[in-house]
């Protein structure tokens, strides 16, 4: 009987499943357990939602829609910068306290993650494709207070996947990996891990968008062996970035772009495979069985492949574009930091191309100089730190011997910047050029003459140092 006190509406919100609003409809925030069937080790490998194919018809298109993938060479890790995620592991215990993940285990399985995603030689991981996604555990929290990046809750009800714990604890899904470990996802305690929806029929960014792991399987060396060695965690973060089962819709159609996993390079799979066999096969073709997107035991999955890694990039791009900072590859260092000149700034060096010497595409150029100052770039194998040399204004940053661009005397123009091109083959040293050779680090400053005063001093960029291969 319903209290007079209580409306259908309050009854409705007290008692329906968590919905998440999808692009096409309303998809629960919680998998349900229904139709999961344990495997021979006696878990369910995954309640990640299988994709419904009618609703993804009504998805708006994207090189890697729910129904498609375009695997074009635009996604691929080799044509672009790392990404780095920021990631916090809620670990959520019983009441007692009991169900806890050690840090030791938290901090192995973001290890595992670069691993695996990174194809890191001497790791598991390593026959893989580097995906050139990175994690690791958020150093501030969204406030900007510094933090571990792990929290633990003692909350009985969160600890059983009941109470919509995210609507309390996420950390904006937009920017960050949530990862919860809980006692049963789900509410079973034999079940290993699941997202509640893929980013393309899901709501990526909603407080529910989350990643679920069971506690004992979390990290190096975790108890619940053979599931005890953090690809789970790996698996689930592949949902979360957009792959399929590589058993998904079975043997699949002629397209193996638009049918099964979407990806070409799983050979498609009849059903998942739960051990390690060496030459399986169906559907005409060796089995993936060392796919991580497979349901094979944890030390038996080594490997994403080139298409996996080319629809993670794109699920970044489309559906997760403010999660994670792309870093820039690292070609050299300033140093020698100087006092402001007369703009009242310290004009600085910019690094730009690569330190890859067959390239020999590496320039430099001077930013923050006076308008019209005229100047000219200096370098050594050496460095120094010379103040006020010779009645200068500023440091002198390289050492001797100390050759000069006297052939690319410069004017910072209107900009203030003068620009470098170096070439490798011919560096200007005191007893003629000189080729640059891998392993070798050069420095190079620019000299530049700051008259905006009405007199002319003499002045110095700070110092940019490089490391050549
Ligand atoms: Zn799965």
């Amino acid at each position: 009987m319903i209290p007079h006190s209580l409306s259908v509406a309050t009854l409705l919100a007290v008692t329906a499943p968590v919905l998440a609003q999808g692009p096409g409809g309303l998809i629960p925030a919680t998998p349900s357990p229904a139709n999961a069937v344990p495997g021979p080790f006696g878990y369910v490998r995954c309640l990640t939602p299988d994709l419904d194919p009618n609703l993804a018809m009504f998805l708006p298109p994207s090189d890697c829609s729910a129904n498609s993938t375009n695997p074009t060479s635009a996604y691929s890790p080799a044509n672009l910068d790392e990404i780095v995620i920021p990631v916090v592991f809620h670990v959520i215990r019983d009441n007692n306290g009991s169900g806890n993940v050690p840090n030791s285990r938290v901090i192995s399985q973001v290890e595992i993650f670069n691993e695996d995603f990174g194809a890191i030689n001497g790791s598991p991981g390593a026959p893989g494709v580097d995906t050139k996604v990175r994690f690791e555990l958020a150093t501030s929290d969204p406030q900007g207070q510094a933090s571990t990046g792990i929290l633990r809750y003692d909350n009985s009800n969160w600890f059983n996947d009941g109470g919509s714990y995210w609507n309390s604890i996420a950390w904006d899904p937009d920017v960050y990996l949530n990862i919860y470990t809980l006692g049963a996802p789900s509410g079973s305690s034999n079940i290993l891990g699941y997202v509640p929806y893929f980013p393309q029929n899901g709501s990526p960014g909603s407080a529910s968008d989350r990643v679920v792991l069971l506690n004992g399987t979390v990290g190096r060396n975790a108890p619940l062996a053979p599931y005890n060695q953090g690809r789970t965690g790996t698996h689930e973060v592949g949902h979360y970035l957009g792959l399929y089962h590589t058993f998904q819709s079975g043997c699949g159609g002629s397209n193996c772009n638009t049918t099964g996993d979407r990806i070409c390079d799983t050979n498609s799979e009849s059903q998942p495979e739960y051990n390690c066999p060496n030459n399986s096969t169906s559907c005409g073709s060796t089995d993936p069985v060392r796919n991580y997107m497979n349901y094979s035991t944890d030390t038996c999955m080594t490997n994403f492949t080139e298409e996996q890694a080319r629809r993670i990039r794109c699920t970044l791009e489309f559906y997760r574009p403010n999660l994670g900072t792309p870093i820039g590859p690292v070609l050299g260092a300033n140093y020698c930091v100087d006092t402001p000149n007369s703009t009242g700034l310290p004009a600085t060096l910019v690094g730009t191309g690569t330190k890859l010497i067959a390239n020999n595409d590496f320039g430099v150029y001077a930013q923050g100089l006076p308008i019209n100052s005229p100047g000219y770039f200096i370098c050594s194998p050496n460095q120094a730190l010379v103040t006020g040399p010779g009645g200068s204004q500023g440091t002198l940053c390289v050492g001797g011997p100390t050759g000069r661009y006297l052939s690319q005397v410069g004017n910072a123009g209107i900009f203030g910047i003068i620009p470098l091109n170096v070439d490798l083959n011919a560096i200007p040293q005191p007893t003629g050029n000189v080729v640059v050779l891998p392993g070798e680090t050069w420095n190079f400053q620019c000299w530049y003459r700051d008259s905006i005063f009405g007199f002319p001093i003499s002045n110095f960029t700070d110092g940019y140092t490089i490391t050549f291969e």
